[in-house]
């Protein structure tokens, strides 16, 4: 796709951009591969976790202009923006104060003698991000690979390539040494060329399954470590003990969040029948009062679908759903004004032969299901092609506990919707993708774990 800034509020395009020739991405991974060779990455770690530390200041000094620039391309409310950022400063921060924890030798009791792993980086990492969290999505990767001296070569979604331009030129001031931190503008073909190259020893992804699937079977094909963080449908389970007005409260921000744009976002609302009237009554109030508006006004809520694109799939995906059986309890439609807004929009009565029933809704777009005990809530929430994460609502923690540990799915919250913190683990299974990023487990996916003995014989 052709790399432009686009408004989707105001539908006016403000910039294009060229794709780099040959010649500068050549020149870009050649940089990066010799800054592996060099002692930036083989040598002390502290001169690296002195830039996550100063990359942590001035994302939380650029926050404003960050966010800004985050709602002009893809449309998200500036609040929003303004706390995706905080949490980045969080990431970098949290790296610069943990990684060398984190990657000292492990020592293993062995029968053959002094045992022990160590953590080495592996080489450049090309990195293939989507649009919805332009900054954060960069930081999950880009931060452990600093920390552990891995280069990054990133291709942003071409949609963001304003934002793409930011974080680079942040890491840079942050003291990142050249080819540490590289954002390319190159097309899908490019992508695949350069998961051949020798010189890319990791590929991270995140996007949809269309293209996680092409990235991770080429990288296979050419014997690489792939990540994959794809899509997901979470549930949001309410249990008949449950807080009903915190439950919706929650719920409407868990599904308007970023315009329903959110990989974690609530989309399958599983409710028990004692509490199904108030809560879809309560809801269905909620997702119709939401303010729906400019990104740059404080008080909205519900800003513009990323792009044009998007706006024209949910458009069709809802249409279809309705013609197949879904009943529709408000919303449904495109908003009558300027900029690609959808109206929050709430489904119910999805049988599983409507092919809404396993398909993500990436927009402001809920589904509601009403089961009648926790069986049915664990059959019903398993009954997806996804696996990222989810919520329980409930009165009754060890209640909740135990559903939690029934639910096939990468992370479950409990009485707070799916969200993420530096600290934790962030991944899915199933169609969802595999591996982690954040925490302590997700430096640990691009490093050579070596292990090293000495014969006590
Ligand atoms: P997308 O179309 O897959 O785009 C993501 C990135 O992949 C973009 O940089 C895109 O470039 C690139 N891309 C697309 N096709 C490619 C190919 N064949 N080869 C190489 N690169 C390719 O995803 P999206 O629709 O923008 O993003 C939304 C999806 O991401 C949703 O399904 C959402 O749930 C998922 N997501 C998951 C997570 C998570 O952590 N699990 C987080 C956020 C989003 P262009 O922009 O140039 O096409």
């Amino acid at each position: 796709m052709a790399y432009r800034s686009l408004n989707p509020f105001t539908e006016q395009t403000t910039a294009t951009y060229a794709e780099h020739t040959d010649d500068e991405v050549e020149a870009a991974l050649a940089k990066a591969d010799d800054l592996f060779r060099s002692d930036w990455s083989q040598g002390d770690i502290a001169p690296r976790l002195a830039v996550l530390g100063s990359l942590s200041g001035l994302l939380t000094d650029h926050k404003d202009a960050l966010a800004r620039t985050m709602a002009e391309e893809m449309g998200k409310p500036l609040a929003q923006g303004q706390g995706e950022i905080e949490l980045c400063a969080g990431i970098a921060a949290y790296y610069a104060e943990n990684a060398a924890s984190f990657l000292q030798p492990r020592v293993l009791d062995s029968e053959l003698g002094e045992a022990w792993t160590e953590f080495h980086p592996v080489g450049v990492l090309l990195a293939v991000e989507p649009w919805n969290f332009p900054i954060y999505q960069l930081i999950r990767v880009v931060a452990p690979a600093i920390a552990v001296g891995n280069p990054v070569m990133f291709k942003h979604a071409s949609i963001v390539p304003r934002c793409a331009e930011m974080f680079e030129d942040l890491c840079r001031q942050a003291g990142a040494p050249g080819g540490c931190v590289t954002n390319l503008r190159v097309s899908s073909d490019k992508v695949a060329e350069l998961i051949g190259d020798d010189r890319i020893q990791g590929v991270a992804l995140t996007g949809s399954e269309g293209a996680g699937s092409k990235v991770a079977s080429r990288a296979s094909e050419m014997l690489k470590k792939s990540t994959l963080e794809l899509g997901g449908s979470d549930v949001f389970v309410v249990l008949d003990d449950a807080d009903i007005e915190t439950a919706v409260a929650a719920g409407v921000e868990g599904r308007l969040a970023n315009a329903g744009q959110v990989c974690t976002g609530s989309k399958r609302f599983i409710v028990q029948e004692a509490v199904a009237e108030a809560f879809i009554n309560g809801f269905v109030d909620g997702m119709k009062g939401a303010a729906i508006g400019d990104p740059l006004d404080e008080d909205t809520v519900l800003g513009p679908l990323s792009s044009q694109e998007a706006l024209e799939t949910l458009v069709a995906q809802v249409d279809e759903a309705v013609r197949k059986g879904a009943r529709v309890l408000t919303g449904g439609k495109r908003c009558d004004r300027t900029g690609f807004f959808y109206e929050p929009t709430v489904l119910t009565d999805i049988s599983r032969d409507n092919p809404a029933y396993y398909r993500e809704f990436f927009g402001p777009v809920a589904q509601v299901f009403v089961v009648a005990d926790d069986d049915e809530v664990v059959t019903q929430a398993n009954d997806s092609h996804f696996g990222l994460g989810g919520s329980i609502f409930s009165g009754d923690t060890d209640r909740a506990r135990k559903l939690a540990s029934r639910i096939q799915t990468g992370m479950v919250f409990i009485n707070t919707t799916t969200t993420s913190m530096p600290e934790l683990p962030f991944g899915g299974i199933k169609r969802s993708g595999f591996g982690r990023e954040l925490g302590d487990v997700g430096i640990k996916e691009f490093v050579n774990r070596k292990l090293v003995v000495i014969s006590s014989a």
